[in-house]
C-alpha cells in the first residue's frame, strides 16, 4: 500500500549528513539541517520471508537509485500509513544487508504485541506494496580505529546493524578489527542468522560468535548476554562495546560495562525502544 510523500521532517541528531538539491534554495539555517536529511523515496517490497515465529525478513528495493549507499549499521525509516500525525507514523529499522552497489536492502522486523507498525508491516504489507523511507540515517556505524576489541551485544532484531558490518568486513576483505557477536534469545528457533554466523566463524578467525539462549538448554551458551561478555573481557583487554536491541537489556549491559571498568566513550548504543 503506498503511503503519503512527506515535507521534510525535524532534523534527527543520529542522522547521517547526505547530500540534498533541494535544500540549496532554503535559508542558510535551514539550508543546512536539509542537506544532512535524505530525501523521502520510495521502496518497493520484493521478497518477505517467516523466519522465526514472530519474525520476517523484507527486501526492499528502491527504484529510485542505481545504488543504495550507506554505512554498515545505518537504518532507515519509514513512513507507515498508520496514524494521522505524520511523527506517530515513523519507524526506524536498521539495514540487515551490507552495501553491495545495488538498491536492495533487507530489513528484519519483529512483530510487538499491540505494536502498531510492525502490525501493519506483518497485516498490510506483501511483495509488490509500496513504502515510503529516508534514509541512510544514523551513526551506529564501525569505528574507523581497529586498535580494540569490538564487542558486539544484542537480542533479537538487534543482530541486523551486526549482520551488515560482518558481513561488509568479511566481503570487503577488511583485516584488522577482531569482533566478537554476543546474540541472546530465548530459544534456538529465535535466533536469526544462525547459520550464517556459524559459517563466518569458520571463515574468519578475527571472529567469535557466541549465541545464548535464556530458555532452552542447547549445546552452546545458556542466559542472557551480560556473562559472556564480562567472562571475555575478564581481562579488561582494550575493548570498543556496540549494544543493540531493546533498552532493558542495553541499560543493564551499559551499568555492568561500566562497573567492569571501561569508559563510557567505549560504549555505542542504538537503542529500538
Ligand atoms: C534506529 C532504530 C533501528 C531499529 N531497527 C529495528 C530493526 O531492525 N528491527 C526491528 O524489529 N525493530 C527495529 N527498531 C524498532 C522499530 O523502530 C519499532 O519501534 C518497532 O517495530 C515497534 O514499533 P511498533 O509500531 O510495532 O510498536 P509501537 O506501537 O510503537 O509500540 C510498542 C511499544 O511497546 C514497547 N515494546 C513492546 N514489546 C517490546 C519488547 N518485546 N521489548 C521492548 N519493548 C517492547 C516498545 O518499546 C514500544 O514503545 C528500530 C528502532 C530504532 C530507533
Amino acid at each position: 500500500m503506498a503511503a503519503h510523500r512527506l515535507p521534510h521532517p525535524l532534523p534527527d541528531p543520529r542522522i547521517k549528513s547526505v547530500y540534498n538539491p533541494a535544500a540549496q534554495n532554503l535559508l542558510p539555517l535551514y539550508r543546512s539541517i536539509a542537506l544532512m536529511i535524505p530525501n523521502w523515496q520510495t521502496g518497493i517490497v520484493t521478497h518477505i520471508e517467516q523466519v522465526t515465529s514472530n519474525t520476517r525478513r523484507f527486501m526492499v528495493n528502491l527504484p529510485g537509485v542505481d545504488s543504495f549507499d550507506f554505512k554498515p549499521g545505518q537504518f532507515v525509516t519509514l513512513d507507515l500509513p498508520i496514524h494521522e500525525q505524520r511523527n506517530k507514523r515513523w519507524r526506524s529499522y536498521s539495514i540487515a544487508s551490507m552495501p553491495d552497489g545495488t538498491n536492495t536492502i533487507e530489513l528484519i522486523i519483529v512483530h510487538l504485541d499491540g505494536g502498531v507498525g510492525s502490525k501493519y508491516m506483518f497485516d498490510n504489507v506483501n511483495v509488490g506494496s509500496e513504502l515510503t523511507l529516508r534514509g541512510p540515517q544514523g551513526v551506529f556505524v564501525l569505528p574507523e580505529d581497529k586498535d580494540k576489541e569490538l564487542f558486539f551485544i544484542c537480542t533479537g532484531t538487534g543482530i541486523a546493524p551486526f549482520r551488515s558490518m560482518l558481513h561488509y568486513i568479511n566481503e570487503q576483505g577488511i583485516d584488522g578489527y577482531k569482533t566478537n557477536l554476543i546474540f541472546g534469545t530465548r530459544t534456538k528457533s529465535d535466533l536469526l542468522y544462525h547459520n550464517e554466523m556459524q559459517l563466518l566463524q569458520t571463515k574468519r578467525p578475527d571472529f567469535i560468535y557466541r549465541p545464548t539462549l535464556s530458555r532452552e538448554d542447547w549445546e552452546g551458551d545458556k542466559g542472557y548476554v551480560h556473562n559472556i561478555y564480562e567472562t571475555l573481557c575478564a581481562q579488561r583487554q582494550p575493548a570498543r562495546f556496540m549494544l543493540c536491541g531493546w533498552r532493558e537489556m542495553i541499560d543493564e549491559a551499559k551499568d555492568r560495562i561500566l562497573k567492569m571498568g571501561y569508559d563510557k566513550k567505549d560504549i555505542h548504543i542504538e537503542i529500538y525502544g
